[in-house]
């Protein structure tokens, strides 16, 4: 799969902490800073006289977040402006790059036309390594100057959210995600955890980032994505806590992510390069896009999940499973604005395959 870093975490807690197998092999995760909110974003379009409807491509770059429209028209929006969209979750974010996927892609750090891979686990080597050899990207040294505005952009992140945090505790707030617990005592504090408890801990606080996991996770459908938030639709199996361990936003085990990591800008990783894919045209440089097809053709996966844009409703974001390059390469570039990816795992796990 490839997403954001707080999609990153649920799909290694659903990996890690469910009592089932979960099917996802290969997590290749995004920069991400912040997200935007679709109906707040929509909403602000039309004070430039512009329509979702019409967008081609929109890029966040320079310090503007660009909408290319039909008709060769440019809107042009300063991100100091278009913070007010910023969804509330990503204030308390403190994961600019992935830290828990096997391979990360961005395109801060590296040259025009090139992405920066923060490679963490073997399995990512691997991958780089073969995708490399096999053609798929071009692989260099990443310049000091580059990684020095990486180390900028992902420490000021943490620090900002660290702040809101602290601020939100205050006020009652609290985000359990970065608090610090282990073992045993992560298994005392969410074993009577049910959805109550996830709608009053983040859905309720506006720490929800709208992933889905919780729906995936639900052995019993009683979970459903309304009106863009997670709602209890069925009946709680009794002892179940399946939602609670899965969201990316309740407690996480020190095993898991420790709390080290705060202080760590890239989280661990095992080496930073600069990659190019020449196949492939996309904000991230392609290169997460050719990662995927080169996954796919080499069999060393089913199916991939991408976010494409919606079919119904212009550039929303829309989650789904395929094993069709084609459609890979279609959905290729940034998507601004959360939408929950778990959701067609959910489906296929329902439909057997
Ligand atoms: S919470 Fe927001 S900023 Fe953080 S990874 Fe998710 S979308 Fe990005
Ligand atoms: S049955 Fe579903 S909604 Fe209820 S606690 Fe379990 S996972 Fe959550
Ligand atoms: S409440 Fe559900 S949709 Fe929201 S962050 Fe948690 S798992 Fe994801």
């Amino acid at each position: 799969m490839v997403g954001t870093p707080c999609q990153m975490v649920a799909a290694t807690k659903m990996d890690k902490l469910l009592n089932e197998e979960f099917p996802v092999d290969i997590k290749i995760g995004l920069f991400c800073m912040e997200n935007f909110s679709y109906s707040y974003m929509k909403e602000m379009l039309k004070e430039y006289d512009a329509d979702m409807k019409d967008v081609l491509e929109c890029r966040v770059e320079k310090g503007h977040v660009w909408f290319f429209l039909t008709e060769d028209r440019t809107v042009k929006i300063p991100l100091s402006k278009a913070k007010k969209c910023v969804r509330k979750n990503c204030t308390v974010c403190m994961d600019f790059t992935s830290e828990l996927s096997d391979v990360s892609v961005g395109s801060v750090g590296s040259p025009e036309g090139w992405s920066t891979v923060i490679i963490r686990t073997e399995k990512g080597l691997k991958l780089i390594e073969a995708a490399e050899k096999d053609n798929y990207i071009q692989t260099k040294p990443i310049a000091d100057s580059g990684l020095k505005i990486m180390e900028k952009l992902a420490k000021e992140k943490k620090s900002k959210s660290k702040e809101e945090i602290k601020k939100r505790e205050r006020v009652g707030r609290p985000v359990l995600y970065r608090r610090e617990i282990f073992g045993n005592e992560y298994e005392n504090e969410v074993s009577n955890c049910t959805f109550h408890d996830l709608k009053g801990d983040v859905v309720d606080i506006g720490a929800c980032v709208l992933c889905g996991a919780c729906v995936y996770a639900c052995p019993e459908e009683a979970v459903a994505i309304k009106d863009r938030k997670p709602e209890l639709v069925g009946k709680c199996v009794e002892g179940c806590n399946a939602c609670y361990v899965a969201c990316p936003r309740t407690y996480i085990p020190d095993e898991i992510l420790s709390k080290e990591s705060d202080n760590k800008p890239f989280g661990d990783y095992i080496k930073i390069v600069s990659v190019k894919a020449p196949m492939v045209k996309g904000q991230d440089g392609g290169v997460a896009t050719a990662l995927l097809t080169y996954v796919l053709s080499s069999n060393i996966v089913d199916n991939a999940i991408i976010v494409d844009k919606s079919s119904i409703e212009p550039w929303k974001p829309e989650a789904k499973i395929t094993d069709n390059i084609a459609e890979v390469l279609k959905a290729s570039g940034t998507k601004y604005s959360a939408c929950p990816i778990f959701k067609p795992l959910k489906e296929s796990k329902e439909g057997g395959s």
